[in-house]
């Protein structure tokens, strides 16, 4: 049986009140709330946008939707965990002040805003993985204290994994920052001296400070660097390089290992919903506006991780006139990640996909 996607047709120039209802109405199709109990606690995963950053999903779009999940239980909460980079989310309280800043405010959510690992990224819980690439996925404890998870993700490209939509939100997403750099920890970026010129731009972005002077060039000292892919992203000149292919493929497939980890915590207690609206060739974590690399298409939902972001990356494929715009950001097999979470059984990239009227 190909698993459910439900598509409704929308774009983030819509009246938000509109947008807010076709989420709500995708939402309710996927049965999820049905099976929510009373006072189970409810984490609404998202990425609240880095500063400046104008991609992310808008709180005014998701308000039906909370309406929803209120109405069978107090205890919804929106929660992202802390990142591993140096940045505004990198610890709880700028976290939560950032997401204020982006109008994710009790007042207008009517849900408090929780930062799944603590305070500074270290309240986690170690699990046992099982399909070779993670041996101990370190988990956001929030996640693993709730009862149901919804994850609303902005479909976008990524610097690693292609593509970073439902499993990159869940994978890398509910990961303490201990997981985070479990899973960068495979890529090692390299510099290409020719190609540096030696701006220095890369310096102030690099966490680890495993960026190094050398003669008219940087260098990289791999054993302080933490994979994180912060300097491939700032340097203008095309510098640094990860070994694309190898590199991400074992990324994106420790990121469905640590989705595997997550979903099976909640037992099915799960639903997906993917904004096919802004996409753009970075995620939501770049500190600035980023232009479309494809038109608006939609809202999808389903409760299959997998059938999700494979709708997601056959939907935008189409909307490009069949061209790989995935790739053409970052020229990355991005659909390692659909074929390890297929592998694995955490989903199926059989999908059949349902219309909804817009
Ligand atoms: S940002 Fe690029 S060009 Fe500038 S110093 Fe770093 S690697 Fe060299
Ligand atoms: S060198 Fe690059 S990938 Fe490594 S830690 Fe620094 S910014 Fe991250």
């Amino acid at each position: 049986m190909p698993s459910q996607v439900f598509l409704i047709p929308a774009a983030a120039a819509e009246d938000p009140d509109i947008l807010s209802q076709k989420a709500r109405d995708a939402y309710l199709r996927i049965g999820l709330n049905d099976e929510l109990a009373k006072e189970d606690f409810v984490a609404l995963k998202i990425h609240f946008g880095e500063k400046h950053n104008t991609g992310y999903i808008r709180p005014a779009w998701l308000l039906g939707l909370i309406r929803e999940v209120r109405k069978k239980t107090p205890l919804a909460f929106l929660t992202d965990s802390n990142t591993l980079y140096v940045g505004h989310r990198s610890n709880s309280v700028e976290h939560i002040r950032l997401a204020w800043s982006h109008g994710f405010t009790p007042d207008v959510v009517d849900i408090p805003v929780i930062i799944a690992d603590g305070l500074i990224g270290r309240d986690a819980q170690e699990g046992k993985g099982e399909h070779g690439r993670v041996a101990a996925p370190k988990i956001a404890s929030a996640f693993l204290h709730s009862d149901a998870l919804i994850c609303l993700s902005h479909a976008t490209g990524h610097v690693q994994t292609g593509i970073g939509a439902a499993l990159k939100n869940m994978g890398m997403g509910c990961a303490s920052r201990a997981g985070k750099l479990d899973q960068h920890s495979v890529a090692h970026p390299r510099v290409t001296p020719k190609a540096c010129r030696n701006c220095g731009l890369c310096f102030d972005y690099c966490p680890a400070k495993a960026i190094v002077q050398a003669e008219g060039h940087i260098v990289i000292d791999d054993a302080a660097c933490i994979g994180c892919g912060e300097c491939l992203v700032v340097c203008k000149y095309g510098a640094i390089k990860i070994r694309w292919d190898e590199d991400s493929r074992r990324i994106q497939e420790k990121v469905a290992e640590y989705a595997f980890h997550v979903h099976r915590h909640f037992r099915g207690k799960t639903g997906f919903l993917n904004f096919l609206v802004k996409i753009t060739k970075n995620c939501d974590c770049m500190a600035k506006d980023e232009p479309r690399i494809v038109e608006d298409i939609g809202i999808l939902a389903s409760r299959d991780p997998v059938a999700i972001d494979k709708a997601t990356a056959d939907l935008v494929l189409a909307r490009s006139g069949g061209q790989d715009v995935w790739r053409k950001g970052y020229d990355i097999d991005w659909s390692a990640q659909l074929r390890h979470g297929e592998r694995i059984g955490l989903g199926s990239t059989d999908y059949e996909l349902i219309e909804l009227p817009g």
